[in-house]
């Protein structure tokens, strides 16, 4: 039969997940979710609930969480945007500024979704390699990106967990002929972020997820704050009711315990810390983590085939193939439990 669907979405393969596997006493290190709970402040709300509120529609703009998240970097709710996760900002944002002739610039290794979002726009991308062993990013990357129309600047970035410079990153915001969005799904666990180029500079958007540090990858809910025009252009193009009644109320009583966040937030910092020295006295190469994962390579450089230990030891991590990453792993910091089993896993191969 021939195909109805649009060239561009017969071309792709689609996003891939990591596995959400259904078996039970797995130790799940592969999505970078968090291992703690959220707040008792959201079972509060949720046992209070009323269901009958469910037949009205939700705030279509989630004002009130606007609100709270503005306050958070002394910004107005025009300066910001809610999203059904941050990825359903991320297909806003590529169908604002990306088509067939506005190209998009990522560097390279760095969240596979972005290359997934552009080819459904029929856009270019254009890969910025990060240095092959340091994953440090390059001076002259504004002009590397060329006539890109959007530069993403991945901070802390994914799947490497270092963190471009607040320097390198202020400067690509002032230079580059475009918008940079500085996608921050893991700045909770980084030791500065860069929202305040958002308020500086009228190219910039800064997106957050509630998924990684605020232990509601289940909710869906993201966020951006950028200049009143960027945000007022983007409401144009999102879902009327795109944030669910129930998570907006459940966000808001997670977002203002920022104390137990805080709490949940420097225990895993510590424990990746730690599994950081364990890894590397098992001659581990770790890249300097200021997420809440490591990447760390195998003394043999074969990722796969550490995937595949640890896989048969019911312990899963995210491997990627391909000739820089494949020799790495990428491993989710779980409870203080679950990283020592790991480690156990991995001291019986790789220890000598
Ligand atoms: C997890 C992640 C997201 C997506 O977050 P959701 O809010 O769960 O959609 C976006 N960007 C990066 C780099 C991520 O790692």
């Amino acid at each position: 039969m021939k195909s109805y669907f649009r060239k561009e979405i017969d071309a792709i393969a689609g996003y891939a997940p990591g596995e959400q596997p259904k078996i039970t006493n797995l130790i799940k290190l592969n999505t970078n979710e968090n291992p703690y709970p959220p707040s008792p402040e959201v079972v509060k709300v949720l046992r209070n609930f009323d269901p009958a509120r469910l037949r009205r529609y939700p705030d279509p703009a989630a004002d009130g969480l606007r609100d709270l998240f503005a306050a958070s970097v002394n910004m107005k709710r025009d300066n910001v945007i809610v999203g059904n996760g941050s990825d359903d900002l991320l297909t806003m944002i590529f169908r604002a500024f990306t088509s067939p002739e506005l190209s998009v610039a990522v560097f390279e290794p760095t969240y596979s979704l972005y290359p997934v979002l552009a080819a459904m726009q029929g856009a270019e991308v254009i890969r910025i390699p990060l240095d092959q062993e340091t994953f440090d990013y390059p001076v002259n990357a504004v002009e590397l990106a060329g006539n890109a129309n959007l530069l993403i600047i991945t901070r802390p970035n994914a799947p490497t967990g270092n963190c471009a410079s607040r320097e390198l990153v202020r400067n690509i915001c002032r230079d580059f002929d475009g918008i940079v969005l500085i996608d921050e799904a893991y700045s909770d666990f980084a030791p500065d972020n860069c929202a305040d180029f958002a308020a500086e500079f009228g190219n910039v958007l800064v997106m957050r997820t509630f998924s990684k540090g605020s232990s509601m990858a289940g909710l869906r809910l993201g966020y951006a704050f950028g200049s009143e025009i960027l945000i007022a252009g983007l409401m144009k193009l999102k879902d009327s009711y795109n944030v669910d009644m129930l998570s907006q109320e459940l966000a808001k009583a997670n977002f203002m315990d920022h104390g137990y966040r805080d709490q949940c937030v420097r225990k895993i910092i510590a424990d990746r810390e730690k599994l950081a020295a364990d890894l590397l006295k098992l001659n581990f190469k770790v890249v300097p983590s200021a997420a809440n994962f490591l990447f760390a390579a195998p003394p043999d450089g074969d990722g796969e085939k550490a995937f595949k230990i640890l896989r048969e030891a019911a312990v899963i991590v995210r491997y990627f193939p391909g000739e820089v990453t494949g020799k790495y792993l990428r491993i989710t910091i779980g409870t203080p439990e679950e990283n020592a089993r790991l480690l156990e896993v991995l001291e019986k191969h790789y220890a000598r």
